[in-house]
């Protein structure tokens, strides 16, 4: 693509656009504040204010909005145009810097889990300075923090931005102790994401994919991913173009789209970015999923982002890249070239370690909803289990270590702290363990139980939340140690001891994992219920959160109730579709086929000369398939009404969809999908498996 450089962040009122445009003295303390989070005096905002918009109408804006992130895991905006009318009449384009850092919005259609009293609606708002505005469709969007009017967070980024400021603080304590002078830690993401593509007029007439964003029926198609003909395929050309534009899209806005390939699973595909900094991450990432779908549309495309589409085949995930570095560039997950640096790496090494075991639980929560409970554990995507991959060199190190015994790696070594330098690790590039939840590649942790849909935040802010509180305990014991050296050594060892138990090489979809975890006293949270109600219930993880300021308790508690309800509506709108879809499409052409088929029958029968055992043999079948299909719609009615009392009891509600109403949805599934299997496809008017997987050529 010619002048892709030039192209690249146009869109962006990025770093250096800000240095050529502001007067240098606003620069320097706009750059304090997104570096240290000084306050921004007023007159600095309307100085910034009045450039970003005379840069955001130069290239094509005319209105801003605060863009934000509410707890729907999706992005929100309202957009105001700059117009501003003065006293004579005349209009002028206007946007002061009180507009640009706080704004003010009605927060009473947004979810609060009962933070935000009905009589006082209001939110607000506030510029984040430490990412960075950008253009799209005509608007500037300002990245913004949502919070009540109370102070409390309703939304993604506010608990992520504290997160970046806990392991910041916590890591820095650490550094200080290894004789470090930078001033900032930071952790950095690259989220790589899956979507499926599907042809927009045969989702167009899908309800279950409009309505739900998955198939709720669908017999199996004679082909499904069994050949692995799919992965890393050659590319059509109608996905190719789709994601050029794409990729063309996403670097206007500086987001550094950078690998593409197909995935598993037939229509499925991934998009993987070069990665940066956490928040700027979760940004990016929202806007990716969002660009993906607006771009698939300019190609007659459908983009589906919800963890499992279609039953049978692989769904869809984000695997996230984690790691953490100082100011300097230094990756802190990095082994080093001398022991001091391999000794601090190690103390980072079994931090990530401990805070995985302690907060196994939390990890889980992060990657729970309604559409990921089909993926995880499915033999596709990780199990339930949360356990940490750290290949076999890096095991048989720490176990040398915790044994006071030499690594008898290629290169035998006397594995004393502070004195060994590390083997050389080649950096694990080939995924070697697909299996596991939160693997070891090389220089980063890849965390792969996020669901497709879900917005990074919620992952990150635990990671960098759990870290943070391993880094505060090691830093409380570090500082009173009179022997730095020893009482390192000490620690790396212990911590290895203690924690090891969450370390698994093996094969994650093994059934012999699951009680081998159970053996060891791992965590086995099979549905999101069984997750989000450890949130509460173990004390210590309202503790963590209260003690790095993540989030309060009423906050949590918010989050809690939110998810619940979540897992809750997200079934009731499925079971809502099934029943539309059944009584609406299915029953109706199951109907038409056996009207047709009884003519045919007693035709033949009138004519008397004819074998009728095939119009015969269907009809029964299909007439008894219809019987017990209006059954299970009146069970799965009559489902919904009880499940409607439980509605003030926000876990109560949400078990009973999980226990009856769902599993009467899959008896319900079960038998429309062998309906479909018998009926003539003139009937049927729902496109099949086949048609949804295959019809993009
Ligand atoms: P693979 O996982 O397929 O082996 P890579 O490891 O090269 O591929 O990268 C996958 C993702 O991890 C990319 O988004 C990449 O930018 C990101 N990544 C690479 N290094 C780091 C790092 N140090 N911290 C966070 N993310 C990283
Ligand atoms: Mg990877």
């Amino acid at each position: 693509m010619q002048g892709t450089t030039a192209q690249f962040g146009s869109m962006v009122f990025s770093d250096s656009v800000m240095q050529e445009r502001l007067p240098s003295a606003v620069y320097t303390a706009l750059k304090n504040t997104m570096s240290r989070g000084e306050r921004l005096e007023a007159g600095i905002a309307d100085t910034v204010a009045d450039v970003m918009k005379d840069w955001a109408i130069e290239n094509g804006a005319t209105h801003y909005t605060h863009w934000f992130q509410p707890m729907t895991g999706t992005t929100a905006e309202k957009h105001d145009s700059f117009l501003y009318v003065q006293n004579d009449g005349n209009v002028i384009m206007k946007f002061s810097g009180k507009a640009l850092v706080q704004g003010e919005s009605d927060a009473s259609s947004f979810p609060s889990g009962g933070i935000r009293a009905t009589f006082e609606a209001r939110g607000y708002t506030i510029w984040d300075t430490t990412s960075f505005a950008f253009i799209k469709d005509g608007s500037l969007c300002i990245p913004t923090a949502f919070c009540a009017y109370t102070g409390e967070s309703l939304d993604m980024k506010t608990p992520l931005l504290r997160s970046m400021e806990a392991v910041n603080l916590q890591a820095l304590r650490i550094l200080r102790l290894f004789g470090s002078e930078v001033n900032r830690v930071v952790t950095q993401v690259g989220a790589e994401q899956e979507y499926f593509l599907i042809d927009a007029e045969m989702f167009k007439r899908r309800p279950d994919l409009v309505y739900s964003g998955r198939t709720l029926f669908g017999a199996p198609p004679p082909k499904g991913q069994e050949l692995d003909d799919h992965y890393f395929g050659s590319i059509k050309p109608r996905v190719s173009a789709f994601m050029k534009e794409l990729d063309g899209e996403l670097w206007k806005l500086g987001i550094y789209a950078h690998t593409k390939h197909n995935e598993v699973a037939p229509a499925q595909h991934e998009l993987a970015p070069i990665y940066t900094t956490t928040n700027i991450a979760t940004d990016q990432n929202q806007l990716t999923m969002e660009m993906m779908k607006i771009v698939a549309r300019r190609h007659g495309l459908v983009c589906l982002l919800h963890e499992k589409p279609f039953a049978g085949i692989n769904g869809s995930g984000k695997h996230n890249n984690w790691s953490i570095s100082a100011d300097n560039g230094v990756n802190l997950l990095k082994p080093g070239k001398t022991p001091h640096e391999n000794a601090q790496f190690l103390l980072f090494l079994v931090a990530v370690i401990k805070a995985v075991d302690d907060y196994q639980d939390l990890l889980r929560v992060s990657a729970a909803s309604a559409g990921n409970d089909h993926r995880l554990g499915g033999s596709e995507a990780p199990p339930a289990v949360v356990s940490v991959f750290l290949g076999d060199e890096l095991t048989e190190i720490l176990d040398a270590i915790e044994a006071g015994a030499n690594y008898k790696g290629k290169k035998p070594i006397n594995m004393e702290i502070g004195v060994t330098a590390l083997p050389h690790f080649p950096k694990d590039t080939t995924d070697r363990n697909r299996t596991s939840p939160f693997a070891f590649t090389g220089n980063k942790f890849e965390f792969r139980m996020v669901g497709a849909s879900f917005s990074i935040s919620g992952a990150n802010l635990v990671i960098n939340m759990i870290v943070a509180e391993s880094l505060r305990q090691f830093a409380d014991e570090l500082e009173r140690a009179s022997d730095f050296k020893g009482a390192l050594a000490e620690l790396i060892k212990k911590t290895y001891t203690q924690h090891k138990r969450i370390v698994f090489n093996g094969d994650n979809y093994s059934a012999e994992w699951v009680e081998e975890a159970r053996s060891r006293g791992l965590s086995n949270l099979t549905t999101t219920i069984h997750a989000l109600s450890k949130l509460l219930s173990d004390k210590k993880n309202v503790e963590v959160y209260e003690r790095h300021k993540v989030l309060t308790r009423s906050e949590v508690e918010s989050r809690y109730e939110i998810r619940m309800e979540g897992y809750a509506k997200t079934i009731h709108i499925e079971a809502l579709t099934m029943l539309e879809i059944a009584r609406g499409g299915i029953l109706p052409s199951c109907v038409d086929y056996q009207n047709d088929l009884a003519k045919l029958l007693q035709r033949k029968q009138t004519l008397g000369r004819f074998d009728t055992s095939a119009e015969e043999t269907l009809l029964r079948r299909i007439a008894r398939l219809c019987g017990a299909l209006v059954a299970k719609i009146d069970a799965l009615e009559a489902a919904l009404v009880n499940a409607d009392a439980l509605k003030h009891d926000v876990r109560g509600s949400a078990l009973f969809y999980r226990d009856t109403v769902f599993a009467v949805m899959s008896e319900l599934r079960g038998i429309a999908d062998e309906l479909e299997t018998l009926t003539a496809r003139k009937y049927w008017q729902l496109p099949s498996y086949g048609d949804l997987l295959y019809s993009v050529v």
